[in-house]
């Protein structure tokens, strides 16, 4: 596996509304893209820094991962991304090195990337996600 850069680090916020103006006004960035992702029950704020986004995570649901993430350890950095070139193969390289998966394969995440989580039992405690254009 060939990782080329850090594409997005996901950070848990309680609220959109709160934190883009955190981001934007204190920090200067800029939030290009809001985007509410059904099927992980969250809504998406991203803001670049250079080649690396910022992707904010709302929960839109209690039971949600970044509901249940809040509620056992607050908000903060939830997750870092990987960018790939090919996340099916990327997680195959994992897995077959004994890194337990939270997919077996990619899956579509927000910006139409396909993405795919490593466990972070095996991660030494940071959950980590694979994406590929
Ligand atoms: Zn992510």
């Amino acid at each position: 596996m060939k990782i080329s850069h850090i594409e997005h680090i996901g950070i848990a916020v309680n609220s959109l509304e709160e934190a883009i103006p955190y981001y934007e006004k204190v920090l200067g960035l800029k939030c290009y893209a809001v985007e509410e992702v059904a099927d992980q029950k969250v809504k998406t704020a991203f803001f670049k820094v250079g080649q690396t986004k910022i992707e904010l995570l709302e929960s839109t649901d209690p039971e949600g991962p970044i509901g249940k993430f809040i509620e056992k350890k607050g908000v903060g950095v939830h997750h870092l991304a990987f960018a790939v070139e090919n996340v099916n193969e990327a997680l195959k390289d994992v897995e077959a090195s004994g890194v337990q998966l939270i997919d077996k394969t990619g899956r579509k995440g927000a910006e139409g990337l396909n993405i795919g989580f490593l466990h972070p039992k095996s991660t030494l405690g940071v959950l980590t996600e694979l994406c590929s254009e």
